[in-house]
């Protein structure tokens, strides 16, 4: 059985990073994004430059994420989100390194501290030039009266976006300075739920199997790395990784 396989790697292992893409999601009601059918097939982006240069352009980003929340608000984590949450609560998982913005290993129970957001999260904004968070009611609620766009409230910045790395925007520093030192620290790397073929966050399980640690992939469908991999399961996420960690 795959999922003994999988549990050996992980009972073998001393620090385990877990990283994540929307497949662990969709088993969640959460649309991936990027594939066909998915939002970015119905509303071209948004890139970053564009959201900067116009304030209209920031209004749309504003009108997409109502809809979006819709399905992102009615979410809850599921069966491979507790699994993950276990094995962080058992020491075995160091960090969780994500490319989801949904916010469900915080909701599972993951503390803040061990999540890795590398496209940020869409559950807050904040401001573009001091940082300062901001509550989506805060914002959403004069929005939706008449699409009064955001001001800063600690500096009066126009430029309050959610707290997501957009399309032609830079990856965030420090989540990218986290990543790397879990990456190298780890022996054991469990891709889930991700196609790896976005990149740089693609490049960190390659970067942990080339520093020498083992690397598991879960996937549905087949990935970029599966040739590359130490073990790969092509199948449902929660099922398998509930059934190799206990939890129901
Ligand atoms: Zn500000």
């Amino acid at each position: 059985m795959s999922d003994d396989k999988l549990r050996n790697l992980i009972e073998a292992a001393n620090r385990i990073v877990i990283f994540t893409g929307a497949g662990i999601s969709t088993e969640s009601g959460i649309p991936d994004f990027r594939s066909p059918g998915g939002i970015w097939d119905q509303f071209k982006p948004v890139y970053f430059q564009d959201f900067m240069d116009s304030a209209e352009m920031r209004r749309e980003t504003w009108r997409r994420k109502i809809e979006t929340d819709k399905t992102i608000k009615k979410a809850e984590p599921n069966r491979g989100h507790r699994a993950v949450e276990k094995l962080v609560r058992e020491g075995k998982v160091a960090a969780v390194i994500t490319q989801n913005i949904d916010g469900l290993h915080q909701a599972s129970g993951v503390p803040e501290e061990k999540v890795i957001e590398l496209h940020g999260n869409s559950t807050y904004a904040s401001c573009l030039d001091c940082g300062e968070r901001h509550e989506m009611e805060e914002i959403l609620t004069p929005f939706e009266r008449d699409e009064t766009l955001p001001k800063c409230k600690n500096c009066g910045s126009p430029y309050v976006k959610t707290a997501t790395i957009s399309f032609g925007q830079q990856m965030p520093e420090d989540a990218m300075r986290s990543a790397e030192i879990e990456t190298l620290a780890c022996d054991l790397m469990i891709a889930i739920g991700s196609s790896l073929v976005v990149y740089p966050a693609a490049g960190f399980p390659v970067m942990a199997k080339r520093n020498g640690a083992k690397y598991a992939i879960l996937n549905r469908d087949e990935t970029e790395h599966d040739g590359y991999a130490d073990l790969v399961i092509n199948d449902e996420i929660g099922y398998v990784l509930g059934n190799a960690v206990n939890v129901n």
